[in-house]
């Protein structure tokens, strides 16, 4: 069982001000990488390159993703991969504070909920190692800007010749929808609703509300750089709706406004579905 604690403690430490809205190229985005470096070692989960750091640059500014790998524990299914990732940078600071001073975009649920999330699941494998696959476990540098750190890391693994079987991304499930299932966005593109909610033995995912603009979600996170380079089913769990949270890319995006509860509801009713997901036999999600 996920603890909300640890939830809380990842969210807080990410969407504090001393991050300074972890705009990629300041120090504060420096400050969150180092301290996902230091989870995943402390997890177990070993570095995927050389370290943890897929360094990227861009227009002068130097970032990275940082990639983690958990093996997996079948000899044969261990060659296929599931990238499981969440973007942690966010937009930095306002050219001007608000009437309260501030001038922090903190970016709570914007995405310190879905690095949680993934964060979790992280610590989760590494301890119960019930993966067939190898999992990597992705945190992304500027999806704000173009999701240049998705791309750079989907085109680099394609190169170097990696089986993906699907990607799982993670981003705004920092307040529920009314009723407390989460959507993923793509999800015309494949059979994954349908196979997470037999997985979860219930109702967890639904398809996006009528009227819901999901073309544009799909192609708005870092799943879509996967989608596009692999050609395998890649998509966003959230539970964002456009509607549901006032504070997107505003100053007040900030840890008091989420419901960490709920994040830590989604998170472990997501665990056996995802456990299940990286070890069936065959590749059961697929596109359509
Ligand atoms: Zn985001």
């Amino acid at each position: 069982m996920v603890n909300e604690q640890s939830v809380k403690e990842t969210i807080g430490f990410l969407s504090g001000d001393k991050l300074k809205g972890r705009k990629p190229g300041t120090p504060g985005i420096e400050l969150a990488a180092g301290y996902l470096e230091t989870k995943l070692m402390d997890a177990g989960i070993p570095p995927y390159f050389k370290s943890y750091r897929d360094a990227i640059s861009y227009e002068g500014i130097d970032t990275c993703n940082i990639v983690g790998c958990l093996e997996g524990r079948d000899p044969l299914l261990k060659n296929e991969y599931v990238v499981i990732g969440a973007h942690y940078d966010h937009i930095g600071t306002a050219l001007a504070a608000d009437s309260k001073g501030d001038i922090i975009f903190n970016g709570a649920n914007d995405n310190a909920s879905g690095v949680a999330a993934v964060l979790e699941l992280a610590k989760y494998f590494a301890s119960n190692k019930n993966n067939y696959r190898s999992i990597l476990f992705c945190f992304f540098t500027a999806e704000e800007y173009d999701k240049r750190g998705s791309i750079h890391l989907a085109e680099k693994l394609q190169q170097q010749g990696l089986t993906l079987y699907m990607m799982l991304n993670f981003e705004m499930i920092g307040m529920p929808l009314e009723d407390g299932l989460v959507y993923m966005t793509g999800f015309r593109k494949s059979n994954i609703i349908e196979k997470f909610n037999e997985y979860a033995g219930k109702t967890f995912f639904r398809r996006i509300m009528p009227g819901s603009i999901d073309v544009f979600l799909n192609m708005d996170s870092d799943n879509h750089s996967f989608f596009k380079k692999f050609k395998v089913p890649a998509h966003t769990a959230t539970t964002f709706n456009r509607q549901n949270y006032i504070f997107y890319h505003n100053l007040d995006d900030e840890m008091e406004n989420i419901d960490v509860a709920n994040i830590t509801r989604i998170i472990n009713e997501m665990l056996p579905v995802i456990a299940t997901m990286v070890s069936t036999k065959d590749k059961e999600i697929i596109l359509r």
